[in-house]
């Protein structure tokens, strides 16, 4: 939680409990177990909880039986309000950040929070944890040595379009956020602009009872997705070019 890498840094410092800071706390994507002991033990004793929807947030709390104050921050009034947290943490508050579910800054808001308290100096210390990008990658089967989020794409059939055709030949695993909506057009533009050897993985309800992970040619899973209730949260990845499984 340094913001230099000076050589007295000691491997678990950022266990300090009582340090004014901001902790970015990942929270579970789908399975409520995923909450580690330590994203528990640092919502249960900040002195706020700064969050994206103050019920969506509470109802999770609540089955935790933590009850702090929570702080709303928006996409649209995040710049306000991420002055206000940082002016909290410099005079002595220790303020945890979480979004709706998973990691907070990932297709979520809370980045000009963080930008905000590392401008002014502030101590920013990271509680990992769930995140469907990163899940989903870790199940796909898909290379993960080299890959490239795009979060989610316009849903502007022209842009997604584009956004095929200018990676026809990345080198890298491309990740995206679908919603449920356009998931079968998206598959069907894949086949069609990428062809249908190309592999791909949808992973969809990760961590919930219906997780389902669909690894293949699109040409094999297009058939899987065709005439189906296509419910839930789903990431779609797209190997690179000529990856074989
Ligand atoms: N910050 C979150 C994270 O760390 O993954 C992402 C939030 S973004 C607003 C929500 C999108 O993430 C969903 O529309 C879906 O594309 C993806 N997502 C979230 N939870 C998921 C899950 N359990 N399974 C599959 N995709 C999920």
């Amino acid at each position: 939680m340094q913001n230099d890498f000076s050589p007295e840094i000691q491997e678990n410092e950022s266990a300090f409990p009582r340090t004014p800071r901001l902790s970015v706390v990942a929270t579970p994507i789908g399975n409520l177990s995923d909450l580690s002991p330590r994203a528990k033990e640092t919502l249960s004793s900040a002195d706020f909880i700064a969050c994206e929807d103050t019920r969506t947030t509470g109802n999770l709390l609540r089955k935790f039986d933590i009850f702090r104050p929570l702080l709303a921050y928006h996409e649209h009034n995040e710049q306000a309000s991420a002055a206000g947290i940082a002016a909290k943490i410099a005079s002595g508050a220790h303020v945890a950040l979480v979004c709706d579910a998973g990691t907070p800054t990932l297709s979520d808001p809370g980045f000009r929070v963080v930008r905000e308290c590392r401008r002014q100096g502030l101590a920013v210390e990271s509680v990992p944890g769930p995140c469907a990008l990163v899940t989903a990658l870790s199940v796909s089967g898909l290379p993960t040595n080299a890959f490239a989020y795009h979060g989610f794409l316009a849903p502007k059939t022209a842009a997604r379009r584009r956004f095929l055709e200018e990676n026809r030949v990345s080198k890298m695993t491309l990740a995206v956020y679908e919603s449920c909506h356009r998931i079968r057009a998206f598959a069907e533009e894949i086949a069609e602009i990428l062809g249908e050897n190309r592999v791909v993985c949808f992973a969809r309800e990760l961590t919930k009872l219906h997780e389902t992970v669909l690894t293949g040619t699109i040409g094999e899973i297009l058939p899987k997705l065709v005439g189906k209730n296509l419910k839930g949260e789903f990431v779609v990845l797209i190997a690179p070019e000529n990856f074989e499984l």
